[in-house]
Protein backbone atom coordinates (compact mmCIF):
# COMPACT_ATOMS: atom_id res chain seq x y z
CA UNK A 1 0.00 0.00 0.00
CA UNK A 2 1.36 3.29 -0.78
CA UNK A 3 0.62 7.16 0.22
CA UNK A 4 -0.06 9.60 -2.43
CA UNK A 5 -0.29 13.47 -1.42
CA UNK A 6 -2.30 15.50 -3.53
CA UNK A 7 -3.03 19.54 -3.06
CA UNK A 8 -6.27 21.38 -3.39
CA UNK A 9 -7.54 24.71 -3.59
CA UNK A 10 -10.39 23.30 -2.55
CA UNK A 11 -11.11 19.82 -1.01
CA UNK A 12 -15.23 19.08 -1.06
CA UNK A 13 -15.96 15.74 1.28
CA UNK A 14 -18.50 13.96 0.16
CA UNK A 15 -20.09 13.68 -3.82
CA UNK A 16 -23.73 14.01 -2.93
CA UNK A 17 -25.99 16.48 -4.42
CA UNK A 18 -24.43 18.91 -1.74
CA UNK A 19 -20.72 18.12 -2.71
CA UNK A 20 -21.08 18.06 -6.31
CA UNK A 21 -22.49 20.66 -7.18
CA UNK A 22 -20.39 22.97 -4.61
CA UNK A 23 -17.27 21.23 -6.59
CA UNK A 24 -18.42 21.67 -10.12
CA UNK A 25 -19.51 25.59 -8.82
CA UNK A 26 -15.60 25.94 -7.43
CA UNK A 27 -14.17 24.50 -10.62
CA UNK A 28 -16.45 26.47 -12.70
CA UNK A 29 -15.59 29.95 -10.50
CA UNK A 30 -11.72 29.01 -11.41
CA UNK A 31 -10.89 26.91 -8.00
CA UNK A 32 -8.74 24.03 -8.87
CA UNK A 33 -10.52 20.59 -6.61
CA UNK A 34 -10.25 17.90 -5.11
CA UNK A 35 -13.61 15.38 -4.30
CA UNK A 36 -13.55 12.56 -2.16
CA UNK A 37 -16.54 10.15 -2.36
CA UNK A 38 -16.58 6.79 -0.61
CA UNK A 39 -18.93 5.31 -2.97
CA UNK A 40 -17.00 3.91 -6.66
CA UNK A 41 -19.66 6.57 -8.04
CA UNK A 42 -21.22 10.19 -7.28
CA UNK A 43 -24.36 10.85 -6.42
CA UNK A 44 -24.65 10.61 -3.01
CA UNK A 45 -28.34 8.89 -1.14
CA UNK A 46 -30.26 11.37 -3.38
CA UNK A 47 -29.44 9.94 -6.83
CA UNK A 48 -28.20 5.98 -5.31
CA UNK A 49 -30.56 5.52 -2.72
CA UNK A 50 -33.16 8.16 -1.99
CA UNK A 51 -34.79 10.82 -4.10
CA UNK A 52 -34.04 9.31 -8.32
CA UNK A 53 -34.72 5.32 -7.49
CA UNK A 54 -37.56 6.55 -5.33
CA UNK A 55 -39.57 8.25 -7.99
CA UNK A 56 -38.81 5.51 -10.77
CA UNK A 57 -40.24 3.16 -8.69
CA UNK A 58 -42.94 5.62 -7.93
CA UNK A 59 -43.82 6.36 -11.35
CA UNK A 60 -44.27 2.45 -12.32
CA UNK A 61 -46.69 2.50 -9.02
CA UNK A 62 -48.31 6.00 -10.06
CA UNK A 63 -49.57 4.10 -13.79
CA UNK A 64 -50.43 1.12 -12.24
CA UNK A 65 -53.02 2.98 -10.15
CA UNK A 66 -54.40 4.63 -12.90
CA UNK A 67 -54.53 1.88 -15.04
CA UNK A 68 -56.58 -0.02 -12.05
CA UNK A 69 -59.10 3.38 -12.05
CA UNK A 70 -59.57 3.86 -16.03
CA UNK A 71 -61.88 0.90 -15.20
CA UNK A 72 -64.32 3.58 -13.67
CA UNK A 73 -63.80 5.74 -16.96
CA UNK A 74 -64.60 2.98 -19.18
CA UNK A 75 -61.08 0.78 -20.08
CA UNK A 76 -60.31 -1.76 -18.33
CA UNK A 77 -56.52 -3.85 -18.20
CA UNK A 78 -55.65 -7.10 -17.19
CA UNK A 79 -53.93 -7.31 -13.86
CA UNK A 80 -50.65 -6.33 -14.08
CA UNK A 81 -47.94 -8.79 -14.21
CA UNK A 82 -44.60 -7.05 -12.32
CA UNK A 83 -41.27 -8.49 -13.58
CA UNK A 84 -39.28 -7.39 -10.61
CA UNK A 85 -36.30 -8.34 -11.63
CA UNK A 86 -36.43 -5.62 -14.63
CA UNK A 87 -38.50 -3.10 -12.42
CA UNK A 88 -35.30 -3.07 -10.47
CA UNK A 89 -32.84 -3.43 -13.55
CA UNK A 90 -34.86 -0.42 -15.58
CA UNK A 91 -34.75 1.81 -11.75
CA UNK A 92 -30.55 0.95 -12.27
CA UNK A 93 -30.25 2.23 -15.50
CA UNK A 94 -31.42 5.56 -14.55
CA UNK A 95 -29.44 5.92 -11.65
CA UNK A 96 -26.94 4.94 -13.73
CA UNK A 97 -27.39 7.50 -16.64
CA UNK A 98 -27.36 9.56 -14.23
CA UNK A 99 -23.99 8.98 -12.22
CA UNK A 100 -22.33 8.33 -15.96
CA UNK A 101 -23.31 12.06 -16.59
CA UNK A 102 -21.94 13.23 -13.38
CA UNK A 103 -18.78 11.30 -13.73
CA UNK A 104 -18.66 13.55 -16.98
CA UNK A 105 -19.45 16.81 -15.88
CA UNK A 106 -16.62 16.28 -13.39
CA UNK A 107 -14.43 15.46 -16.06
CA UNK A 108 -15.27 18.11 -17.97
CA UNK A 109 -14.80 21.09 -15.37
CA UNK A 110 -11.19 18.98 -13.90
CA UNK A 111 -12.22 18.08 -10.83
CA UNK A 112 -10.25 15.41 -9.23
CA UNK A 113 -12.00 12.66 -7.83
CA UNK A 114 -10.53 10.65 -5.44
CA UNK A 115 -12.83 7.71 -4.27
CA UNK A 116 -12.40 6.55 -0.96
CA UNK A 117 -13.18 7.13 2.69
CA UNK A 118 -11.95 10.20 4.10
CA UNK A 119 -11.36 11.89 8.07
CA UNK A 120 -9.65 14.86 8.87
CA UNK A 121 -6.43 14.24 10.68
CA UNK A 122 -5.67 18.09 10.76
CA UNK A 123 -7.22 21.88 9.95
CA UNK A 124 -5.79 21.41 6.41
CA UNK A 125 -5.29 18.21 5.82
CA UNK A 126 -7.97 14.38 5.17
CA UNK A 127 -6.31 11.09 4.77
CA UNK A 128 -8.19 8.83 2.31
CA UNK A 129 -8.67 5.14 2.57
CA UNK A 130 -8.85 4.16 -1.34
CA UNK A 131 -8.89 0.48 -2.41
CA UNK A 132 -5.01 1.29 -3.97
CA UNK A 133 -3.98 3.12 -0.79
CA UNK A 134 -4.16 6.48 1.33
CA UNK A 135 -4.52 9.46 -0.15
CA UNK A 136 -4.14 12.52 1.18
CA UNK A 137 -5.66 15.51 0.08
CA UNK A 138 -4.21 18.31 1.34
CA UNK A 139 -6.40 21.49 1.19
CA UNK A 140 -6.56 25.45 1.45
CA UNK A 141 -10.46 25.36 1.64
CA UNK A 142 -12.49 22.58 2.44
CA UNK A 143 -16.36 22.04 2.18
CA UNK A 144 -17.94 18.82 4.39
CA UNK A 145 -20.93 17.19 2.27
CA UNK A 146 -20.73 14.42 3.70
CA UNK A 147 -24.74 13.73 3.97
CA UNK A 148 -26.61 11.30 6.45
CA UNK A 149 -27.89 7.92 6.73
CA UNK A 150 -30.64 6.20 8.11
CA UNK A 151 -32.09 6.20 12.30
CA UNK A 152 -31.61 2.65 13.46
CA UNK A 153 -33.96 1.41 16.67
CA UNK A 154 -30.95 -0.02 18.31
CA UNK A 155 -33.58 -2.89 20.05
CA UNK A 156 -34.85 -4.03 17.20
CA UNK A 157 -33.33 -6.91 14.86
CA UNK A 158 -31.27 -4.90 12.55
CA UNK A 159 -29.46 -7.61 11.31
CA UNK A 160 -32.73 -9.42 10.16
CA UNK A 161 -32.88 -9.39 6.23
CA UNK A 162 -36.47 -8.79 6.95
CA UNK A 163 -36.22 -5.71 8.63
CA UNK A 164 -35.38 -2.73 6.32
CA UNK A 165 -34.37 0.70 6.12
CA UNK A 166 -35.18 2.94 3.03
CA UNK A 167 -31.82 1.25 1.09
CA UNK A 168 -33.57 -2.13 1.67
CA UNK A 169 -36.61 -1.17 0.56
CA UNK A 170 -35.50 0.45 -2.81
CA UNK A 171 -33.69 -2.78 -3.31
CA UNK A 172 -36.46 -4.22 -4.32
CA UNK A 173 -35.45 -7.67 -3.16
CA UNK A 174 -38.70 -9.01 -3.03
CA UNK A 175 -42.86 -7.88 -2.32
CA UNK A 176 -43.51 -9.41 1.43
CA UNK A 177 -47.00 -10.11 1.26
CA UNK A 178 -47.83 -8.30 4.78
CA UNK A 179 -45.11 -5.04 4.91
CA UNK A 180 -45.00 -2.95 8.11
CA UNK A 181 -43.81 0.65 8.05
CA UNK A 182 -42.72 1.97 11.18
CA UNK A 183 -43.08 5.93 10.35
CA UNK A 184 -45.60 7.63 8.45
CA UNK A 185 -43.17 10.40 7.44
CA UNK A 186 -42.30 10.93 4.31
CA UNK A 187 -40.04 8.35 3.57
CA UNK A 188 -42.67 5.48 4.88
CA UNK A 189 -45.15 7.44 3.25
CA UNK A 190 -43.49 7.27 -0.41
CA UNK A 191 -42.15 3.47 0.17
CA UNK A 192 -46.33 2.17 0.92
CA UNK A 193 -47.04 3.52 -2.23
CA UNK A 194 -44.94 1.81 -3.97
CA UNK A 195 -45.09 -1.38 -2.30
CA UNK A 196 -48.73 -0.92 -2.29
CA UNK A 197 -48.53 -0.80 -5.84
CA UNK A 198 -46.54 -3.70 -5.96
CA UNK A 199 -49.23 -6.04 -3.98
CA UNK A 200 -48.29 -5.73 -0.67
CA UNK A 201 -50.75 -5.52 2.13
CA UNK A 202 -49.56 -2.71 3.83
CA UNK A 203 -49.86 -1.30 7.45
CA UNK A 204 -48.46 2.15 8.54
CA UNK A 205 -47.24 2.92 12.36
CA UNK A 206 -47.20 6.22 12.93
CA UNK A 207 -46.68 7.90 16.84
CA UNK A 208 -47.76 11.07 16.19
CA UNK A 209 -51.38 12.02 16.14
CA UNK A 210 -51.27 12.30 12.47
CA UNK A 211 -48.92 11.15 9.37
CA UNK A 212 -46.24 13.94 7.82
CA UNK A 213 -46.57 15.79 11.10
CA UNK A 214 -44.73 18.69 10.18
CA UNK A 215 -47.26 19.85 7.52
CA UNK A 216 -50.84 21.20 7.61
CA UNK A 217 -53.84 18.54 8.28
CA UNK A 218 -55.99 19.80 5.91
CA UNK A 219 -53.39 18.86 3.27
CA UNK A 220 -53.13 15.64 5.22
CA UNK A 221 -56.65 14.97 4.73
CA UNK A 222 -57.33 14.05 1.14
CA UNK A 223 -54.18 11.75 1.00
CA UNK A 224 -55.26 9.70 4.88
CA UNK A 225 -59.14 9.62 3.29
CA UNK A 226 -57.85 7.69 0.47
CA UNK A 227 -54.81 5.40 1.93
CA UNK A 228 -57.16 4.82 4.91
CA UNK A 229 -58.98 2.49 2.38
CA UNK A 230 -56.26 1.27 0.41
CA UNK A 231 -54.04 0.22 3.01
CA UNK A 232 -55.18 -2.21 5.99
CA UNK A 233 -54.35 -0.55 9.09
CA UNK A 234 -52.56 2.87 9.65
CA UNK A 235 -51.98 3.08 13.44
CA UNK A 236 -51.73 6.93 14.79
CA UNK A 237 -49.99 8.32 18.21
CA UNK A 238 -48.93 4.34 18.61
CA UNK A 239 -45.44 3.07 18.19
CA UNK A 240 -43.27 -0.24 18.28
CA UNK A 241 -42.47 -1.10 21.46
CA UNK A 242 -40.60 -4.42 20.33
CA UNK A 243 -39.64 -6.72 17.14
CA UNK A 244 -38.83 -10.42 17.56
CA UNK A 245 -37.56 -12.30 15.10
CA UNK A 246 -39.48 -15.79 14.56
CA UNK A 247 -38.58 -18.06 11.60
CA UNK A 248 -42.52 -17.34 9.59
CA UNK A 249 -41.98 -13.67 10.23
CA UNK A 250 -41.19 -10.61 11.99
CA UNK A 251 -43.36 -10.33 15.47
CA UNK A 252 -44.10 -6.96 16.60
CA UNK A 253 -45.57 -5.62 19.41
CA UNK A 254 -46.93 -2.48 19.64
CA UNK A 255 -47.84 0.35 22.71
CA UNK A 256 -50.45 3.52 22.18
CA UNK A 257 -53.83 4.71 21.41
CA UNK A 258 -54.24 2.70 18.34
CA UNK A 259 -51.80 -0.13 19.30
CA UNK A 260 -52.88 -3.89 18.17
CA UNK A 261 -52.28 -7.05 19.39
CA UNK A 262 -48.52 -8.41 18.63
CA UNK A 263 -48.68 -9.56 14.87
CA UNK A 264 -46.29 -11.18 12.40
CA UNK A 265 -44.70 -9.52 9.48
CA UNK A 266 -43.35 -10.35 6.28
CA UNK A 267 -41.02 -7.09 6.52
CA UNK A 268 -40.95 -4.08 8.44
CA UNK A 269 -39.51 -0.79 7.14
CA UNK A 270 -38.14 1.26 9.80
CA UNK A 271 -38.46 5.22 8.54
CA UNK A 272 -38.23 7.45 11.69
CA UNK A 273 -35.86 10.14 10.17
CA UNK A 274 -32.31 10.39 9.27
CA UNK A 275 -29.07 10.96 11.42
CA UNK A 276 -26.22 13.18 9.99
CA UNK A 277 -22.80 11.88 9.96
CA UNK A 278 -21.34 14.74 11.52
CA UNK A 279 -19.47 12.42 13.99
CA UNK A 280 -18.02 10.34 11.24
CA UNK A 281 -15.36 12.71 9.45
CA UNK A 282 -12.82 13.20 12.01
CA UNK A 283 -14.14 16.72 12.07
CA UNK A 284 -12.50 16.99 15.87
CA UNK A 285 -9.05 16.81 14.78
CA UNK A 286 -9.86 19.39 12.42
CA UNK A 287 -10.76 21.60 15.64
CA UNK A 288 -14.70 21.71 13.44
CA UNK A 289 -17.52 21.61 16.22
CA UNK A 290 -20.35 19.00 16.10
CA UNK A 291 -23.43 19.01 17.99
CA UNK A 292 -24.64 16.49 19.98
CA UNK A 293 -27.23 15.44 17.28
CA UNK A 294 -24.31 14.78 14.78
CA UNK A 295 -24.95 18.39 12.85
CA UNK A 296 -22.02 20.66 11.72
CA UNK A 297 -23.50 24.13 12.94
CA UNK A 298 -22.42 26.55 9.63
CA UNK A 299 -23.41 30.60 9.65
CA UNK A 300 -25.13 32.01 6.74
CA UNK A 301 -22.31 31.56 4.36
CA UNK A 302 -21.68 28.06 5.15
CA UNK A 303 -18.91 28.72 7.80
CA UNK A 304 -18.02 26.67 10.69
CA UNK A 305 -16.29 27.99 13.33
CA UNK A 306 -13.28 27.18 11.53
CA UNK A 307 -13.20 30.47 9.04
CA UNK A 308 -11.53 28.57 5.95
CA UNK A 309 -13.94 25.34 6.55
CA UNK A 310 -17.25 25.39 5.27
CA UNK A 311 -20.27 22.46 5.71
CA UNK A 312 -23.19 22.01 3.62
CA UNK A 313 -26.32 19.68 3.01
CA UNK A 314 -28.12 17.21 5.43
CA UNK A 315 -25.28 17.52 7.72
CA UNK A 316 -26.28 21.12 8.55
CA UNK A 317 -29.32 20.81 9.76
CA UNK A 318 -32.78 19.83 8.50
CA UNK A 319 -35.12 19.94 6.00
CA UNK A 320 -32.80 17.24 4.81
CA UNK A 321 -33.84 17.68 1.48
CA UNK A 322 -31.32 17.43 -2.12
CA UNK A 323 -33.01 21.20 -3.14
CA UNK A 324 -31.45 22.79 0.05
CA UNK A 325 -28.31 20.96 -0.15
CA UNK A 326 -27.74 22.12 -3.90
CA UNK A 327 -28.56 25.69 -3.17
CA UNK A 328 -25.85 25.50 0.13
CA UNK A 329 -23.36 23.93 -1.72
CA UNK A 330 -23.50 26.81 -4.39
CA UNK A 331 -23.14 29.23 -1.63
CA UNK A 332 -20.28 27.68 -0.16
CA UNK A 333 -18.48 27.65 -3.30
CA UNK A 334 -19.25 30.84 -4.10
CA UNK A 335 -17.95 31.91 -0.88
CA UNK A 336 -14.80 30.52 -1.36
CA UNK A 337 -14.16 31.86 -4.11
CA UNK A 338 -14.02 35.02 -2.76
CA UNK A 339 -18.03 35.89 -4.11
CA UNK A 340 -20.14 38.06 -1.94
CA UNK A 341 -23.36 35.26 -1.49
CA UNK A 342 -25.04 33.84 1.40
CA UNK A 343 -27.79 31.50 1.77
CA UNK A 344 -30.57 33.88 2.18
CA UNK A 345 -33.88 32.19 0.33
CA UNK A 346 -37.19 32.40 1.65
CA UNK A 347 -38.12 29.45 1.63
CA UNK A 348 -37.05 25.60 0.77
CA UNK A 349 -40.39 23.65 -0.42
CA UNK A 350 -41.30 20.31 0.70
CA UNK A 351 -42.74 17.63 -1.28
CA UNK A 352 -44.47 14.23 -0.32
CA UNK A 353 -44.85 12.35 -3.84
CA UNK A 354 -47.22 9.92 -2.47
CA UNK A 355 -51.13 9.69 -4.29
CA UNK A 356 -51.59 12.59 -4.18
CA UNK A 357 -49.09 14.42 -3.86
CA UNK A 358 -48.96 17.19 -1.25
CA UNK A 359 -46.71 19.74 -1.86
CA UNK A 360 -45.43 23.39 0.97
CA UNK A 361 -43.81 26.42 1.05
CA UNK A 362 -43.25 29.40 2.69
CA UNK A 363 -45.48 29.67 6.40
CA UNK A 364 -47.47 26.76 6.91
CA UNK A 365 -50.77 27.83 8.51
CA UNK A 366 -49.84 26.28 12.25
CA UNK A 367 -47.02 28.57 11.78
CA UNK A 368 -48.23 31.35 10.48
CA UNK A 369 -50.85 30.76 14.09
CA UNK A 370 -47.70 30.18 16.35
CA UNK A 371 -46.55 33.18 15.01
CA UNK A 372 -49.31 35.62 15.42
CA UNK A 373 -49.26 36.41 11.83
CA UNK A 374 -52.19 38.28 10.63
CA UNK A 375 -53.51 36.33 7.22
CA UNK A 376 -55.71 36.11 5.01
CA UNK A 377 -56.69 32.25 3.62
CA UNK A 378 -58.10 30.86 0.56
CA UNK A 379 -58.74 26.95 0.33
CA UNK A 380 -59.80 26.34 -3.52
CA UNK A 381 -61.12 22.49 -3.77
CA UNK A 382 -59.54 20.90 -6.33
CA UNK A 383 -63.79 19.55 -7.60
CA UNK A 384 -63.93 23.07 -8.94
CA UNK A 385 -61.44 21.98 -11.42
CA UNK A 386 -62.20 21.17 -14.98
CA UNK A 387 -59.02 19.18 -15.39
CA UNK A 388 -58.97 17.65 -12.36
CA UNK A 389 -62.01 16.34 -13.03
CA UNK A 390 -61.37 15.48 -16.34
CA UNK A 391 -58.90 13.15 -14.76
CA UNK A 392 -60.93 11.35 -12.41
CA UNK A 393 -59.77 13.20 -9.63
CA UNK A 394 -61.35 15.69 -7.27
CA UNK A 395 -60.15 15.43 -3.69
CA UNK A 396 -57.56 17.93 -4.06
CA UNK A 397 -57.15 21.59 -2.67
CA UNK A 398 -54.57 24.55 -3.08
CA UNK A 399 -54.09 26.50 -0.28
CA UNK A 400 -52.65 30.18 0.27
CA UNK A 401 -51.86 32.29 3.04
CA UNK A 402 -51.54 36.02 2.26
CA UNK A 403 -50.74 38.96 4.71
CA UNK A 404 -53.60 40.81 5.80
CA UNK A 405 -52.40 44.27 5.10
CA UNK A 406 -49.74 43.89 1.87
CA UNK A 407 -51.67 40.84 0.87
CA UNK A 408 -48.09 39.69 -0.31
CA UNK A 409 -47.85 36.00 -0.30
CA UNK A 410 -46.61 34.25 2.94
CA UNK A 411 -47.35 30.39 2.39
CA UNK A 412 -49.06 28.19 0.10
CA UNK A 413 -49.67 24.43 0.06
CA UNK A 414 -51.80 22.05 -2.32
CA UNK A 415 -52.49 18.23 -2.35
CA UNK A 416 -53.20 16.87 -5.64
CA UNK A 417 -52.01 14.89 -8.13
CA UNK A 418 -48.83 16.96 -9.84
CA UNK A 419 -48.85 18.84 -6.40
CA UNK A 420 -45.11 18.79 -6.46
CA UNK A 421 -44.87 20.50 -9.65
CA UNK A 422 -47.32 23.21 -8.92
CA UNK A 423 -45.24 24.60 -5.83
CA UNK A 424 -42.35 26.05 -7.83
CA UNK A 425 -45.08 28.76 -8.59
CA UNK A 426 -45.85 29.71 -5.42
CA UNK A 427 -42.27 29.38 -4.35
CA UNK A 428 -41.47 32.16 -7.05
CA UNK A 429 -44.42 34.38 -5.95
CA UNK A 430 -42.91 34.34 -2.37
CA UNK A 431 -39.02 35.09 -3.61
CA UNK A 432 -40.57 37.62 -5.99
CA UNK A 433 -42.64 39.53 -3.10
CA UNK A 434 -45.80 39.10 -5.28
CA UNK A 435 -49.05 39.58 -3.65
CA UNK A 436 -52.37 38.05 -4.19
CA UNK A 437 -53.78 40.48 -7.16
CA UNK A 438 -50.08 39.91 -8.60
CA UNK A 439 -50.95 36.14 -8.52
CA UNK A 440 -54.65 36.71 -9.95
CA UNK A 441 -53.98 39.03 -12.88
CA UNK A 442 -51.56 36.59 -13.73
CA UNK A 443 -53.15 34.70 -16.61
CA UNK A 444 -52.69 30.61 -16.24
CA UNK A 445 -53.20 28.46 -19.19
CA UNK A 446 -56.93 26.85 -19.30
CA UNK A 447 -57.51 23.88 -18.40
CA UNK A 448 -54.52 23.00 -16.26
CA UNK A 449 -54.15 22.41 -12.27
CA UNK A 450 -51.81 25.18 -12.26
CA UNK A 451 -54.99 27.45 -12.72
CA UNK A 452 -56.15 26.55 -9.29
CA UNK A 453 -52.97 28.42 -7.85
CA UNK A 454 -54.13 31.87 -9.38
CA UNK A 455 -58.05 30.80 -8.58
CA UNK A 456 -57.29 30.53 -4.90
CA UNK A 457 -55.56 34.32 -5.41
CA UNK A 458 -58.78 35.32 -6.68
CA UNK A 459 -60.60 34.25 -3.86
CA UNK A 460 -58.62 36.98 -1.64
CA UNK A 461 -58.94 39.66 -3.81
CA UNK A 462 -62.89 38.67 -4.28
CA UNK A 463 -62.30 38.36 -8.00
CA UNK A 464 -62.80 34.40 -8.64
CA UNK A 465 -65.89 34.11 -11.10
CA UNK A 466 -65.23 29.69 -10.93
CA UNK A 467 -66.78 29.29 -7.55
CA UNK A 468 -69.49 31.57 -5.69
CA UNK A 469 -68.56 32.89 -2.48
CA UNK A 470 -70.89 34.91 -0.26
CA UNK A 471 -70.24 38.04 0.53
P1 LIG B 1 -25.77 12.83 0.69
O1 LIG B 1 -26.63 12.69 -0.48
O2 LIG B 1 -26.00 11.96 1.88
O3 LIG B 1 -24.28 12.64 0.18
C1 LIG B 1 -23.22 12.51 1.06
C2 LIG B 1 -22.12 11.77 0.34
O4 LIG B 1 -20.98 11.78 1.16
C3 LIG B 1 -22.45 10.32 0.06
O5 LIG B 1 -22.22 10.04 -1.28
C4 LIG B 1 -21.52 9.54 0.98
O6 LIG B 1 -21.10 8.32 0.41
C5 LIG B 1 -20.36 10.51 1.11
N1 LIG B 1 -19.59 10.37 2.33
C6 LIG B 1 -20.04 10.33 3.61
N2 LIG B 1 -19.02 10.24 4.46
C7 LIG B 1 -17.90 10.22 3.71
C8 LIG B 1 -16.52 10.13 4.01
N3 LIG B 1 -16.10 10.06 5.27
N4 LIG B 1 -15.65 10.12 3.01
C9 LIG B 1 -16.06 10.20 1.72
N5 LIG B 1 -17.34 10.30 1.38
C10 LIG B 1 -18.24 10.31 2.36
N6 LIG B 1 -34.76 14.80 -0.97
C11 LIG B 1 -35.45 15.56 -1.84
O7 LIG B 1 -35.20 16.76 -1.93
N7 LIG B 1 -36.41 15.01 -2.65
C12 LIG B 1 -36.72 13.70 -2.59
O8 LIG B 1 -37.59 13.25 -3.33
C13 LIG B 1 -36.02 12.88 -1.68
N8 LIG B 1 -36.28 11.57 -1.61
C14 LIG B 1 -35.57 10.79 -0.75
C15 LIG B 1 -35.88 9.44 -0.68
C16 LIG B 1 -35.18 8.62 0.19
C17 LIG B 1 -35.53 7.15 0.26
C18 LIG B 1 -34.14 9.17 1.00
C19 LIG B 1 -33.37 8.29 1.93
C20 LIG B 1 -33.84 10.51 0.94
C21 LIG B 1 -34.56 11.34 0.07
N9 LIG B 1 -34.31 12.70 -0.01
C22 LIG B 1 -35.03 13.48 -0.87
C23 LIG B 1 -33.29 13.35 0.82
C24 LIG B 1 -31.99 13.57 -0.02
O9 LIG B 1 -31.55 12.33 -0.50
C25 LIG B 1 -30.91 14.21 0.84
O10 LIG B 1 -31.42 15.39 1.43
C26 LIG B 1 -29.70 14.57 0.00
O11 LIG B 1 -29.15 13.42 -0.59
C27 LIG B 1 -28.65 15.27 0.85
O12 LIG B 1 -27.56 15.58 0.07
P2 LIG B 1 -26.11 15.74 0.71
O13 LIG B 1 -25.21 16.09 -0.43
O14 LIG B 1 -26.16 16.61 1.89
O15 LIG B 1 -25.75 14.30 1.29
P1 LIG C 1 -39.45 12.00 8.64
O1 LIG C 1 -38.90 12.76 9.78
O2 LIG C 1 -40.04 12.70 7.49
O3 LIG C 1 -40.60 11.01 9.18
C1 LIG C 1 -40.39 10.11 10.22
C2 LIG C 1 -41.74 9.81 10.86
O4 LIG C 1 -41.57 8.77 11.79
C3 LIG C 1 -42.34 10.98 11.60
O5 LIG C 1 -43.68 11.13 11.21
C4 LIG C 1 -42.21 10.59 13.06
O6 LIG C 1 -43.23 11.10 13.87
C5 LIG C 1 -42.29 9.09 12.96
N1 LIG C 1 -41.64 8.36 14.05
C6 LIG C 1 -40.48 8.65 14.68
N2 LIG C 1 -40.19 7.70 15.58
C7 LIG C 1 -41.17 6.78 15.51
C8 LIG C 1 -41.43 5.54 16.16
N3 LIG C 1 -40.60 5.06 17.07
N4 LIG C 1 -42.54 4.86 15.83
C9 LIG C 1 -43.39 5.34 14.88
N5 LIG C 1 -43.19 6.48 14.22
C10 LIG C 1 -42.10 7.19 14.52
O7 LIG C 1 -38.29 11.01 8.22
P2 LIG C 1 -38.19 10.00 7.00
O8 LIG C 1 -39.51 9.78 6.37
O9 LIG C 1 -37.41 8.85 7.52
O10 LIG C 1 -37.30 10.81 5.98
C11 LIG C 1 -35.98 11.23 6.35
C12 LIG C 1 -35.58 12.48 5.62
O11 LIG C 1 -35.49 12.24 4.23
C13 LIG C 1 -36.56 13.59 5.84
O12 LIG C 1 -35.85 14.67 6.40
C14 LIG C 1 -37.07 13.95 4.51
O13 LIG C 1 -37.04 15.34 4.34
C15 LIG C 1 -36.11 13.28 3.52
N6 LIG C 1 -36.92 12.74 2.42
C16 LIG C 1 -37.53 13.61 1.58
C17 LIG C 1 -38.33 13.14 0.57
C18 LIG C 1 -39.00 14.10 -0.34
O14 LIG C 1 -38.62 15.26 -0.37
N7 LIG C 1 -39.98 13.69 -1.12
C19 LIG C 1 -38.55 11.79 0.42
C20 LIG C 1 -37.95 10.94 1.30
C21 LIG C 1 -37.12 11.44 2.30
Amino acid sequence: MSETVLNAEVMVLGGGPGGYSAAFRAADLGKQVVLVEREPVLGGVCLNVGCIPSKALLHTAHIIHEAEELEQHGVSFAKPNLDVDKIRAWKQSVTKTLNDGLAGLAKQRKVTIVYGTGQFISANAVAVQTEAGTVQVNFEKAIIAAGSQPTKIPVFPNDDPRLWDSTDALALKEIPKKLLIVGGGIIGLEMATVYHAFGSEISVVELMEQIIPGCDKDLITPLFRRIKKQYKNIWLETRVTAIEAQPEGLKVSFEGKGAPESELFDAVLVAVGRRPNGKLVGAELAGVNVNEQGFIPVDKQQRTNVPHIFAIGDIVGNPMLAHKAVHEGKVAAEVVAGHKAGFDALTIPSVAYTDPEIAWMGLTENQAKQQGAEYDKAVFPWAASGRSLSMGRKEGITKILCDKETGRILGSGMVGPNAGELIAEAVLALEMGADAEDISLTIHPHPTLSETFGFAAEMITGTITDLYIKK
